[in-house]
């Protein structure tokens, strides 16, 4: 099957009966909701650059499986100049929407569960490989989105999976016959979840032996039986209720999504199983789901933030401070903050290498430095970006009070709006509004909507800071180093 356009993706939502709760409320039409509408105009955009001729070489790619043309959300990467374009295209997306777009979760599942399933054959002589690769051919031939699924909801952090009071704070398998298994338990704060149109389970920590039915993967449609999802809230998010309130938005069209994806004893045949209680390798999968996330934030934070430094350079030409060095400086230091994170998400790729599978996994301590830096560069970008902006950004009155016809009753016979747009006026020859806009956008990215995706997300998506401190204390070869040492100082054991 052609490539789905934007339009047939949203089309192609309509007709899911994916069950949505939010605000205590189901939510029936969740497409058109103005809250959950942004972030599938993000997911849009992933289909319609695909369509793109100027964006095609990042945006679609050739299936090792089928030969035919996909979307690169869907791809296994096959060197590393994939893993490299895939980096770029989510810097292209984060520049177009100035959001989390969403897609990548699936993407690097995909390639994920592809070498983990591989090596699991052939240890187990089980048939995973083949079962996920039919399953992937389902999804790159119907150009579908899938949400990748790691995080459980944990409950108490000191006891595993199984020692936990409630044993369905872990997705478990509950039952197995012929046909199948079911599962019971949640994933929490799922990017993406609701406008996805299937989803591709994972464990979220390794397992042991003694909890082998927490060792799960599997693939299930978005509107199968028994799963539901609660939308997640976001900071300032009733403002997308209100009337004529686009600038009060600082981003009307686009926005992340998380929501808590519930399964309450959800059925899934065999042909989409992908592991049954192999212990051994959910940590190998884990492991590779989250280096190939952290390589992916060195891809789509740079892309917000290429947007918030070209906000703070216009805040500071409305403003008439563009010609300062303190903050001409400040934008070379957001640059410089910016690129370093690309450099990360470039170097993990670069030193990628093909898995026995076939397909390309990044350098793993390059991929966890590269997150490392991403829970702390967005912050010093957003906090110099709100340096430039002016405590405006936060104080300034409402869309309705600025275009406000209300006449105020004293000697100048002036409207609400006639007085706003006098006195937050900045250079001559722009227009208030222009700076209203910006200085909105930049509170949507430092505290609003998209703070979600720009600051807690960096910090604790695709795993907290101190999930890759671990991974870099495994990866760093300090006995390595020490040996280094040793023969520069000539010391002899
Ligand atoms: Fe993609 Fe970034 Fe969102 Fe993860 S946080 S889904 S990598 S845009
Ligand atoms: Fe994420």
């Amino acid at each position: 099957m052609a490539l789905m356009t934007g339009e047939q993706y949203i089309e192609s939502l309509r007709k899911l009966n994916t069950k949505v709760y939010m605000f205590g409320q189901k939510i029936d039409n969740w497409v058109d909701h103005p809250i959950i509408r942004p972030s599938i105009n993000c997911l849009k955009m992933t289909y319609d650059l695909a369509q793109d001729p100027e964006h095609e070489d990042l945006m679609t790619a050739t299936s090792n499986l089928t030969g035919a043309k996909v979307n690169r959300f869907s791809h296994l990467h096959q060197s590393t100049d994939d893993l490299k374009k895939k980096v770029k295209m989510q810097r292209l997306l984060g520049q177009k929407t100035a959001s989390c777009f969403q897609r990548c979760v699936g993407m690097d599942a995909f390639n994920a569960m592809f070498s983990t399933t591989y090596e699991m054959d052939k240890t187990h002589g089980t048939s995973y490989h083949e079962r996920f690769k039919k399953y992937l051919t389902y999804i790159q031939d119907k150009d579908i989105v899938v949400d990748g699924a790691m995080t459980d909801p944990k409950g108490d952090r000191g006891k595993a999976q199984g020692a936990q009071a409630d044993p369905d704070l872990f997705v478990r398998i509950v039952s197995k016959n012929d046909e199948g298994i079911v599962v019971r338990g949640a994933k929490a704060h799922q990017t993406g979840s609701i406008n996805s149109h299937e989803h591709l389970i994972m464990p979220t920590q390794a397992v042991s032996e003694d909890d082998k039915q927490y060792a799960v993967a599997f693939a299930v449609p978005s509107d199968a039986e028994g799963l539901f999802m609660i939308y997640g809230r976001q900071s300032c998010d009733t403002r997308k209720l209100e009337k004529d309130a686009d600038v009060d938005l600082g981003n009307k069209r686009f926005g992340g999504q998380e929501a808590l994806v519930v399964f309450d004893d959800v059925f899934v045949p065999w042909d989409r199983v992908f592991m049954c209680e192999e212990a051994d390798f959910s940590g190998m999968l884990v492991e590779r789901f989250a280096g190939y996330h952290r390589q992916s934030y060195g891809g789509c934070k740079v892309g917000v933030g290429d947007v918030i430094i070209g906000a703070a350079a216009l805040a500071a030409d409305y403003n008439g401070a563009a010609k300062a060095s303190h903050v001409k400086d400040k934008l070379i230091e957001m640059t410089h903050l910016n690129e370093t994170l690309y450099c990360c998400g470039i170097a993990c790729s670069t030193e990628g290498y093909p898995t026995d599978a076939g397909n390309y996994q990044i350098d793993l301590l390059l991929a966890n430095v590269c997150k490392q830096n991403i829970t702390r560069f967005p912050y010093e970008i957003i906090r110099l970006a709100e340096d430039i902006a002016g405590g405006l950004m936060v104080t300034m009155p409402s869309q309705a009070d600025f275009r406000s016809d209300l006449k105020v009753p004293t000697k100048s016979d002036m409207t609400v709006g006639q007085w706003a747009n006098k006195f937050f006026v900045g250079v001559d020859g722009v227009p208030t509004e222009n700076r209203m806009r910006v200085l909105r956008f930049i509170e949507n990215v430092a505290l609003g909507t998209a703070a979600v995706g720009y600051r807690t997300e960096s910090m604790h998506g695709a795993g907290s800071p101190q999930a890759q401190r671990i991974m870099i204390a495994r990866q760093g070869n300090i006995a390595a180093k020490k040996e280094l040492a040793k023969a520069i100082a000539g010391i002899k054991d």
